[in-house]
């Protein structure tokens, strides 16, 4: 069975060699590209669709999500936006209210995220735990995200809860029985090394303990002020050091001489009010960079790439070709993943369809829903197929 895709006016394939594609066309079999090239010399196929000159990109690898809650910050987001400052701490009311909520409500707020993700052109994204701080809790959210995606990352170590009995205790307890139950739902281990959350001394210890349990790191690092987690990032050999609002020149030579991603996620900061990244200098210096949304009830509560993106190039002087390589390959390399983020042969056929002319619409108009279809695993998932 294969599907020729066609009348793609432009084709935004994010390979070396293929570059961009005018008038193209590609071929869907078994779930990934068994062709792609000139329209004109496409291969018969067993079906075929039309799109109608449209832009077509590889779907968005949003690498930094946390989706795993229950609860409401309304009001939080109000006052700060009537001039209080962001802290850590607010994760705490968040942690009151999912420990409160059933499975039931916990996985239906998931499902809901996740198709917002999807119609945001979404087609692959990590979840997190880290709303339970305590050992149910957080296995529960670790199960319930696995139902969803297969890029899960225990984050036991966001904040020390309002009831532990010390900081070296929480993180003993993290490190012990919670990294037992949370390991087998796990791909990945995250600690949130900041202010008003983990030292670095707490944030190597537990990353160590993930690492023996087969986890891979990656790592909340200088969102807040400047700080250890960028060089201890790379120190551990993280997959990502997520955030890098804050850098220093000697954080931007570890990153450059690391295989460790910075990953942006502007969304955060547009929604504290807070300084961006700056991205021009971790490019220029030759680091990967990764663009995600950290959707989250606290500090950035979107799921909505395409919004990051023009963000990424009006205040973060990214181009919007490295504004989507960013949010495709970029994810992708950030959770250490080669099947998905460009459209080669051989590849997943993971593509977003775009009422557009080309990719270039997502920065240039800001905020217009341009999301036509989404595909994923050669399959439209979006809007779903009407069924027969
Ligand atoms: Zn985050």
């Amino acid at each position: 069975m294969s599907t020729l895709v066609t009348g793609i006016g432009h084709l935004a394939t994010q390979d070396d060699e293929l570059g961009e594609l005018t008038n193209a066309a590609l071929v869907i079999e078994g779930g990934c590209i068994g062709w792609i090239g000139a329209a004109i010399d496409a291969p018969d196929c067993d079906e075929q669709v039309h799109l109608g000159s449209r832009a077509v990109i590889p779907g968005f690898v949003d690498s930094h999500a946390h989706l795993v809650f229950a609860g409401d910050r309304t009001a939080e987001f109000a006052a700060r936006m009537s001039g209080q400052a962001y802290a850590a701490g607010g994760i705490r009311t968040t942690v009151a209210a999912t420990r409160a909520a059933s499975t039931d409500s916990l996985r239906a707020n998931v499902r809901r995220l996740s198709q917002e993700l999807l119609r945001a052109g979404v087609t692959t994204f990590e979840c997190k735990s880290g709303y339970g701080l305590d050992v149910a809790t957080e296995q529960r959210s670790l199960q319930i995200a696995e139902e969803f995606t297969d890029e899960t990352t225990f984050l036991g170590a966001h904040v020390i809860p309002a009831d532990a009995s010390d900081p070296a205790a929480y993180v003993e307890l993290v490190c012990g029985d919670m990294l037992t139950a949370c390991a087998p739902h796990a791909r990945w281990i995250d600690v949130f090394c900041d202010r008003g959350a983990f030292d670095a001394e707490q944030a190597r210890t537990i990353i160590a303990a993930g690492q023996g349990a087969g986890l891979t790191p990656r790592l909340h690092a200088n969102q807040l002020e400047p700080g250890p987690g960028i060089q201890l990032a790379v120190e551990m050999g993280a997959a990502s050091a997520d955030h890098c609002t804050h850098l220093s020149p000697a954080d931007i030579d570890a990153l450059a001489n690391s295989n460790t991603v910075a990953t942006l996620l502007p969304l955060a900061e547009f929604s504290t009010r807070a300084i961006y990244p700056d991205a021009r200098r971790l490019l220029d210096a030759g680091v990967r960079v990764a663009l995600a949304t950290d959707c989250n009830p606290g500090s950035a509560y979107s799921t909505s790439m395409p919004l990051a993106i023009a963000i990424a190039v009006r205040d973060m002087r990214m181009t919007p070709a490295e504004a989507l390589f960013a949010a495709t390959v970029g994810g992708a390399n950030a959770l250490q993943r080669d099947d998905i983020g460009r459209l080669a042969v051989g590849r997943r056929a993971d593509f977003t369809v775009l009422n557009a002319p080309s990719y270039v619409h997502l920065a240039y108009r800001p905020g217009v829903p341009l999301i036509e279809h989404v595909w994923r695993n050669g399959e439209q998932v979006w809007p779903a197929p009407a069924e027969d």
